[in-house]
């Protein structure tokens, strides 16, 4: 009989979520992990095949558990999920999938009430929940005149295969981030590609020190979410780097950034200039937000639309921690949210 009344629900297993539950079991908390994939992995279920273990920023252990040195040539939707599965079965935390939350809301005024998580395999009801349901399946597709009517293929980047399928192709890569920077490497191999930023991408010489630069970039994304302001993209707080796909592509004359165009028509996009650029595809590398439509019956939003955080916690909701989130957006950010939300929901059962 499954129990239904826990203390907390953690709502997604990706790396953010395995490390809250990782901390909730060390402090014996009576919790459930819910995750709507149908195995190990998070989003890393999902990255395109190319996307190596060469390739990816980085991936910090999950805690307690250090990994085996990675095998660059391994894509990172096999490696991640292999370790993942290892974890959960080492550590004994049985995710329950795929289990879908679709709403959490107060059953009462209360408070300090408890909390109904519902789900696509039945209801939780819960004293506190630790949200880590990532931003992969919130990608953005912006709004652009005549978007609809191309007659060429459109796809976000979270639906990109391989580059392969644009072979021989002219193709339309939308977005200044790493994302861009990369399937712009790859697609540029085999086909005619054309970029397009909003802004121009700002590349950084030189390293990156996460004990200086990564600091003051974490203190920035901090200070937007607890006054409520919707975060940037990574870069937006980062810059681009070069590294050896950027260099790549630009050698190979693939980073020739054009402003945005205005409008988008069955065989093409019009430049800014007013110039037509014949199209097969467009590719919009345009990033995610975060997936947060189920908690939409808590009403944290402030008047204006915002939703101010206090360290992981929403600051009007104190049984509410968002993991995986703003500052957390990385696997080593996770990992350390996942610690901070289960001290702060400690704290939040402790003084029931
Ligand atoms: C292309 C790409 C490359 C990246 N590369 C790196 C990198 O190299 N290094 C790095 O540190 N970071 C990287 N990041 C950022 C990184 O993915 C994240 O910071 C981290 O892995 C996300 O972990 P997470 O637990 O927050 O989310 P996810 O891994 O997305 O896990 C969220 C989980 O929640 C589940 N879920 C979502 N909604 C619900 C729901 N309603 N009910 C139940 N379950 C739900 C999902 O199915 C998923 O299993 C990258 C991001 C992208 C998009």
């Amino acid at each position: 009989m499954d129990q239904r009344d826990v203390d907390v629900v953690v709502i997604g297993a990706g790396q953010a979520g395995l490390s809250a539950a990782h901390h909730l079991q060390r402090r014996g908390r009576s919790f459930v992990v819910l995750d709507a994939e149908d195995g190990p992995g998070g989003a890393w279920r999902h990255r395109w095949p190319s996307l190596l273990m060469a390739t990816v920023n980085g991936i910090f252990d999950l805690p307690g558990l250090p990994q085996d040195p990675p095998d660059p040539a391994e894509p990172s939707r096999v490696a991640v999920p292999r370790y993942f599965a290892e974890y959960e079965r080492l550590t004994g935390l049985a995710v329950r999938r795929p289990v879908t939350v679709t709403s959490v809301e107060a059953v009462d005024e209360d408070p300090a009430g408890r909390l109904l998580v519902r789900t696509t395999a039945g209801g939780w009801s819960a004293r506190a929940v630790i949200n880590a349901t990532g931003t992969w399946n919130n990608p953005v597709l912006p709004t652009y005149p005549g978007r609809a009517t191309f007659a060429g293929r459109q796809l976000h980047a979270r639906e990109y295969g391989s580059a392969e399928e644009f072979a021989g192709q002219r193709v339309a890569v939308v977005g200044g981030g790493i994302t861009a920077v990369q399937l712009l490497e790859e697609v540029s191999r085999v086909a005619t590609t054309h970029w397009y930023t909003r802004r121009e991408p700002v590349f950084r010489d030189g390293g990156f020190d996460p004990q200086v630069e990564g600091r003051e970039i974490i203190a920035r994304v901090t200070a937007d979410v607890e006054a409520g302001r919707p975060t940037g993209s990574v870069v937006s707080y980062t810059g681009l780097f070069w590294t050896p796909y950027a260099v790549a592509a630009r050698d190979r004359g693939a980073l020739q950034r054009r402003p945005m165009f205005s409008e988008v028509r069955p065989e093409g996009v019009v430049e800014a200039d007013g110039t037509l650029t014949p199209l097969d595809a467009v590719l919009w590398a345009t990033g995610f937000k975060p997936s947060l439509g189920h908690l939409e019956p808590m009403g944290l939003r402030d008047p204006g639309g915002g939703m101010r955080m206090a360290g992981t916690q929403v600051a009007r909701e104190p049984r509410v921690h968002l993991v995986g989130f703003g500052p957390s957006q990385s696997t080593v950010g996770a990992n350390r949210a996942g610690r901070a939300a289960v001290v702060g929901v400690s704290r939040l059962l402790a003084a029931a």
